[in-house]
């Protein structure tokens, strides 16, 4: 963006962030579907490989389709750098191992999406990355208590899928700054049309595109966005990656070569160059074309929501309902604080009755499909017991904090009085 760029409002940056064509030039962000790119001579690029300059040589480290789609999502954060993955759990793996290494430690809400907690809990672990989980509702003290000097980063999800918990920024932003680590967010849920997390003390965000930026079930895809905000000179001895010679780059000290743009870079330059969950450029043109409508679908699909929960919470058939938009939601005032526009489409609820009755809802609904997705133009629907943990017997659902009777609802973009209309079918035939 150039100085003379006026300032953009969400819906805009959707549409045209990222990508400002000159005279002449598609109109549309151009898919550059090419592994390699051709130069005029070894020096030229030469100099690529040795970070002293800007370019693309080979797409598992850089695309200009995918860096084009990462530029509207850094400024859709108003971020300073991103990088798209080839999906989100790649992204919360690459932020995460960006700066941790065998023998350090991570702070993470234990309210996350279950992909991410095995991530940190079991694979990361064997990397000899240890990680200590707290509830996001913790008290200032006990999250505190969960740091040690070998702690390199805090985690947590601004939503938390599947439930559907809002954090509390003001204190883990703070709990990272009182421990010198950066703050790291999961916004997948809400997206930037409805929170940015570096408004409110995060220092890092990642996503999967997979949800509801792509949003139609089409890519799996994930994205890393740093906002150049944490001070990683001022804790220098901690990030020693950040701060001291790369020597697989000729002694490229990233925060003195790239300033704001050094944990993206690092993490491309590094990560991307040796493990390679690179996205295809098929993918992120998809996922551009479907991030234009973003913001009108976030609106739709929060208004939907909001509809359904109402109509859910009215039903006596139903045994409780939960979605933060909700007034007598627990997380109502959370949501109000840092999502005043709205939180997310997806509802989570029970049905009376047991697993049969809760089954016979499911099966009945006819708009409503079951997937193990979420944030999709769909409706969608989950029954955790009865698909995904059906292994489980209710106490043990119960320790892994899923109601037997939970079913998670992803409302989509369909007319809401069709969507309610199938809930009260489906009840009847459940009850
Ligand atoms: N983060 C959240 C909140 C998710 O819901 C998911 C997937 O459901 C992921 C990360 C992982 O993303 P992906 O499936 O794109 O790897």
């Amino acid at each position: 963006m150039t100085d003379a760029t006026p300032p953009r409002h969400v819906h805009t940056t959707c549409v045209q962030g990222g990508y400002r064509p000159s005279s002449g030039e598609p109109r549309t962000v151009p898919l550059i579907q090419s592994t390699t790119f051709k130069y005029d001579s070894s020096e030229a690029m030469g100099a690529l490989f040795d970070l002293e300059a800007s370019g693309y040589f080979y797409t598992r480290l850089q695309n200009p389709t995918n860096d084009m789609v990462a530029a509207k999502i850094c400024e859709l954060e108003g971020g300073a750098a991103a990088m798209l993955t080839a999906s989100g759990q790649a992204a919360s793996f690459f932020a995460l191992f960006n700066i941790c290494s065998a023998g350090d430690h991570i702070v993470s809400s234990s309210a996350i999406y279950g992909g991410t907690y095995n991530l940190i809990a079991v694979t990361m672990r064997r990397m000899g990355i240890t990680c200590s989980f707290v509830h996001p509702d913790c008290s200032p003290e006990e999250l505190d208590a969960a740091f040690r000097p070998n702690t390199k980063a805090l985690f947590a999800e601004t939503i938390a899928n599947p439930a559907l918990i809002v954090l509390d920024f003001e204190k883990f932003a703070s709990a990272a700054s009182r421990h010198g680590v950066p703050f790291m967010v999961d916004n997948t849920f809400p997206t930037p049309v409805n929170c940015r997390p570096f408004e409110h003390g995060a220092h890092i965000v990642v996503h999967s595109t997979t949800k509801y930026m792509d949003g139609h079930a089409t890519s799996v895809g994930g994205a890393i966005v740093d906002s150049g905000s944490f001070d990683w000179q001022a804790h220098a001895e901690k990030y020693p990656g950040l701060t001291t010679p790369d020597e697989s780059y000729h002694g490229v000290v990233y925060i003195e070569r790239f300033g704001a743009g050094a944990f993206i870079t690092k993490a491309t330059t590094q990560l991307m160059r040796d493990l390679g969950a690179t996205p295809s450029p098929a993918n992120s043109f998809y996922l551009n074309s479907h991030l234009e409508s973003l913001a009108v679908r976030m609106e739709r699909h929060c208004a939907n929501a909001q509809r359904v929960a109402e109509f859910l919470l009215d039903d006596e058939r139903v045994s409780w309902v939960r979605y933060p938009g909700l007034p007598g939601d627990p997380y109502y005032a959370l949501a109000q604080q840092y999502l005043p526009q709205g939180t997310c489409g997806v509802v989570s609820f029970g049905v009376k009755g047991g697993r049969d009755k809760v089954t016979a809802f499911t099966d009945s609904l006819r708009l409503a499909s079951i997937a193990t997705h979420v944030a999709d133009a769909r409706t969608c629907v989950l029954y955790p017991a009865g698909t995904t943990h059906r292994q489980m017997s209710d106490a043990e659902l119960v320790a892994a904090g899923v109601a037997p009777d939970l079913i998670r609802l992803s409302v989509g973009l369909e007319d809401p009085n069709d969507l309610i209309a199938d809930l009260a079918q489906a009840l009847r035939h459940a009850s």
